[in-house]
């Protein structure tokens, strides 16, 4: 299997390997050899027709995953571990490969695709290393007559559920994590995304990952998946990355057995930026946190609110540099956003700029769909403005595109406390020249992820999530694994 130039699907000799569903090591056609297609978003043209999982198929994921489960988790630690870091050797010999399907189904442009598979790599090979780095503790006549040991021990079957934004990302964070406690995974990749994860899957496979361990169902109908994780005893833990509605929906039906869930929901991030900033190296710096992906990130800079003596200068950079935004072919090497994930997203955004508008948000730049192209989700990157106390009620949805808000503050106790007022927890920024100020307002603004005087990015080592409605657990990080651990205390009488 292997990706063409313009990142169709190619496949294997004799069968479609890259389509089909991926259960205990072997891939297969869905039940009634079920399809549904998946698009290139910046021509629309069909890439592939991917085996479409039914309850049933999702089931005997299940039962793979379950199977598989004993002999995981007791492999020895380093056998694990050089079985993930082989993993990751052979993603890394098919980066290129991977970054043009990531770029073909979500429409990034090549460029950041390629930085998310070389991230994808990277995650995979630190998460192999915490394989040898899993917690215990001995506690030692703990009584004059007894001894103790606390163990941590996999979770089990682990479901996860991802999104398209990251395609290959997202999944390195759940499955490099829970593979490495030494859970078997069945994941359910986003539908518009499904071979970024079919193609990881069959790689960490044929560099020695035993049959069952990780098994990939693509569907169309995300709802009977669902339910079956639900519902199925077998499924120890959900893994779920996505909106806040679904997150809600998984927790409260978890709820019935005490399932273990685990949410990376949205986010509305805010930015504060104060009068003694470096607004040159601000404004550029806001256009990374926000037009990354399109603006469709869950860390993405959202709301900027901003001091009003440095407010008309930050604009006027923000203009240009956003004016300056390439916006076209994802596979050409000067472009910068490519389009929308699909046609429906471009919708929901014109809606919310629509609604910002009508309750009296300016839009000052950009905004918009490219003509040019009747079947492809292009839209131009957009700023809107307001004045504090006058925002918008649209300003506190997440825009999950690219669309900046800036809103125009009294001073620097007004800015953090409208950054506060939000559901939303995950990401928030600050810019100031002064360091003190800046680590005493990260540490005031409630969120997950700070960044002080830039972007964030994604390091292994660096738990990620988020508080209030942006989730539940945390991802990466030594923190990442162990939820996907359980403690286990055992008393040895002498
Ligand atoms: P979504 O609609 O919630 O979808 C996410 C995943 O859930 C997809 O795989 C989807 O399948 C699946 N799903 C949908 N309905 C389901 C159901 N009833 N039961 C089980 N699974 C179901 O989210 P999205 O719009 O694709 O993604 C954007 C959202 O994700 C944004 O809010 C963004 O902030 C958030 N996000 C958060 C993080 C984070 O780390 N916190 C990272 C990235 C994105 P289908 O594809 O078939 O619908």
């Amino acid at each position: 299997m292997g990706t063409k130039a313009n990142g169709a699907v190619e496949a294997g000799a004799g069968e479609n390997a890259a389509q089909e569903l991926f259960i205990g090591g072997r891939t297969r056609p869905a039940s009634g050899d079920r399809r549904f297609p998946v698009h290139d978003p910046a021509t629309g043209e069909v890439l592939a027709h991917v085996a479409d999982a039914t309850g049933d198929d999702v089931a005997a994921a299940v039962s793979a995953a379950h199977a598989a489960r004993e002999s995981w988790s007791h492999t020895p630690a380093w056998q694990r571990y050089e079985v993930l870091r082989d993993g990751a050797d052979a993603l890394r010999r098919d980066v290129s490969a991977m970054a043009e399907l990531i770029s073909a189904e979500t429409g990034k442009p090549v460029r950041e695709a390629l930085g998310e598979a070389h991230n994808t790599v990277r995650f995979f090979e630190w998460f192999s290393h915490e394989t040898l780095r899993l917690p215990g503790e001995a506690w030692p006549e703990i009584t004059p007559t007894r001894d103790a040991i606390v163990v941590a021990e996999p979770v089990g079957v682990v479901a996860a559920i991802t999104p398209w934004n990251f395609p290959a990302f997202m999944v390195a964070c759940k499955v490099g994590a829970a593979l490495a406690a030494g859970c078997t995974v069945v994941l359910k990749p986003a539908e518009q995304t499904p071979l970024t994860a079919l193609f990881i899957a069959r790689a960490l496979h044929a560099a020695g990952l035993p049959d069952g361990v990780l098994n990939v169902v693509p569907t169309s109908d995300p709802a009977s998946a669902g339910q079956v994780f639900l519902h199925d005893a077998r499924v120890d833990c959900i893994s779920f990355t996505g909106s806040r509605a679904i997150g809600e929906l998984l927790m409260r039906e978890a709820a019935a057995s005490i399932k273990r869930v685990l949410l990376e929901l949205g986010g509305n991030s805010p930015v504060v930026v104060l009068d003694d900033a470096d607004i040159a190296a601000t404004a550029s710096r806001l256009v990374q946190a926000r037009y990354l992906n399109a603006g469709q990130a869950c860390v993405a800079a959202n709301r900027v609110y901003v001091v009003e003596s440095v407010a008309e200068a930050l604009l006027a950079e923000l203009g240009m540099a956003v004016r300056a935004l390439n916006v076209g072919d994802p596979r050409r090497d000067d472009t910068n956003l490519g389009p929308l994930i699909d046609l429906a997203a471009v919708e929901r955004i014109e809606t919310q700029i629509d609604r910002a508008v009508a309750q009296g948000a300016e839009l000052t730049t950009g905004g918009g769909r490219l003509k040019e192209n009747a079947v492809s989700a292009f839209v131009r990157p957009a700023v809107l403005t307001a004045q504090g106390g006058q925002e918008p009620a649209v300003f506190s949805e997440e825009i999950f595109g690219p669309v900046l808000a800036v809103v125009t503050c009294r001073d620097e106790a007004e800015a953090i406390s409208l950054a506060n007022d939000t559901e939303y927890g995950l990401a928030a920024y600050v810019f100031t020249g002064d360091a003190d100020r800046g680590l005493r307002i990260a540490r005031a603004l409630r969120a997950g992820s700070v960044a002080v005087n830039g972007a964030l990015t994604s390091e292994p080592q660096l738990p990620f999530g988020g508080m209030k409605a942006s989730g539940l657990g945390r991802e990466r990080g030594r923190a990442g694994v162990e939820e996907f651990l359980e403690l286990k205390t055992i008393q040895l009488a002498k």
